[in-house]
């Protein structure tokens, strides 16, 4: 089918998001053209604000919209303890549990040599830096149970024991192979609560 060039160019751009296929991709455009005009700017006008006041916080890599974030400037959290997570969205859903009180640093990304992505392609190094300057007890490790996740886990925690701070991973109640943002807060919560040293 050939649309007109507008159409096909908006089709393509939805279809460059995660997990949308060209059937959904064309329905999504189809929605979009029948929203009213003013609907339809106030929506592209917020992914312009979105992008344009994110910021990522210089110490944790978490987005948020200053630097340092309001997790590692707050004065109520526990900076004993670091808790390691792979994207911004894996932060967000353990801070929906209201169970943990530390700190965050956020990796972008897991080791994925299928995916050309190795340990310099994501922020171990800055982990390290935070680890040697900061007075740090313990590292909770909150990577999905997946291939990456394990081998990240692995390589990290091999990283962070000459450090002599304690390592745990978050295990129980996480299914294997389930992704961290789609777990409830009560699996979460007991995830964390039941975390093991390494
Ligand atoms: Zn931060």
């Amino acid at each position: 089918m050939i649309y007109p060039k507008s159409i096909a160019t908006l089709i393509e751009h939805f279809q460059k998001f995660p997990s949308v296929g060209p059937k959904s991709a064309q329905r999504m455009a189809f929605y979009l053209l029948r929203m009213p005009m003013n609907e339809v700017e106030k929506f592209a006008q917020s992914m312009i604000d979105a992008k344009a006041n994110t910021k990522t916080c210089e110490v944790c890599f978490n987005l948020s919209a200053s630097s340092p974030c309001e997790i590692c400037s707050s004065h109520q959290r526990d900076r004993s303890i670091i808790c390691i997570v792979a994207e911004t969205k894996d932060l967000i859903a353990i801070e929906k549990t209201n169970e943990f009180k530390g700190l965050y640093h956020v990796l972008q990304g897991l080791i994925s040599p299928m995916d050309g992505i190795g340990a310099d392609d994501i922020r171990i190094k800055e982990l390290l830096t935070r680890l040697t300057n900061e007075e740090v007890k313990e590292v909770i490790l909150a990577l999905s149970p997946s291939v990456e996740g394990e081998a990240t886990s692995l390589y990290l925690s091999k990283l962070i024991k000459p450090f002599g701070i304690k390592i745990s991973r978050i295990a129980f109640g996480l299914p294997v192979g389930a992704d961290l943002e789609y777990a409830d807060e009560i699996t979460i919560a007991k995830a964390i609560e039941g975390r093991r040293e390494l």
